[in-house]
């Protein structure tokens, strides 16, 4: 009658939905459908699995981290996936937050600067849990990737000081970017492109590692 570990980490991930998710008002049931399925605890360091679903950000190692749950849940959220969207994701990192993005939408490219780091997420999503409508490149993400331009979608996940403007050029029209930007304070942004000019929203205050350029 022993209980294994995933059967616990079944239970830790609905407790993240109803303790730290729902409560703070994410309500795209998308988002939480698919962060009620993806186990977190694969994402993160064999020393860190049993936090994996704790209420804030992990080491993931080169000084870089796993954003925190609901962070994840609100920018996939601001997003305003319908499931057909090309999307491009800067900053791989762990590859959770890609897992998450393709899951519900048709296509993700994701970069990562951090060889090291590109190179587990990419063995980890494409290997183990098979995903194939994700591309991976690593390198310096702040330059796009003009390849599979237009998206429909760009999320930044590490924060420049100043938003690097050529994206907006790798957006499609009614397209939506989703970025931290910011050095010692940090804003969450939403840049849309409407009638091909960008109107720029402010979300809420974050604190996300620096985009290195
Ligand atoms: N979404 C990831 C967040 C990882 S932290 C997760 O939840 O796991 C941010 C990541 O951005 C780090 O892995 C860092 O190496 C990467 N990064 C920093 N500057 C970058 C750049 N210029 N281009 C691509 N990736 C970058």
């Amino acid at each position: 009658m022993s209980r294994n570990f995933s059967e616990i980490f079944s239970e830790q991930r609905k407790k993240m939905l109803i303790e730290q998710l729902i409560p703070r008002g994410i309500e795209d049931v998308k988002v939480l459908e698919v962060m009620g399925k993806i186990p977190r605890e694969e994402f993160v360091k064999t020393k860190e699995k049993v936090r994996s679903y704790f209420d804030g950000p992990l080491p993931i190692g080169n000084n870089q981290t796993i954003s925190q749950p609901y962070i994840v849940a609100y920018m996939t959220e601001m997003l305003e996936l319908t499931g057909n969207e090309n999307i491009l994701e800067l900053g791989t990192g762990s590859g959770y937050q890609t897992a998450v993005l393709a899951e519900i939408a048709e296509e993700v490219s994701t970069i990562e600067l951090i060889p090291e780091l590109a190179g587990i997420a990419e063995e980890l999503l494409t290997r183990e849990f098979g995903y194939t409508n994700i591309r991976f490149k690593t390198g310096n993400g702040a330059e796009g990737w003009t390849e599979h331009a237009p998206y429909n979608r760009i999320i930044v996940t590490a924060a420049p000081v100043e938003f690097p403007e050529l994206l907006f050029d790798q957006l499609a029209e009614g397209g939506i970017i989703i970025a931290p930007v910011g050095g010692y304070t940090q804003n969450l942004m939403k840049y849309q492109k409407m009638n091909g000019k960008i109107i720029q929203t402010g979300l809420i205050a974050v604190s996300f590692v620096p985009l290195i350029v």
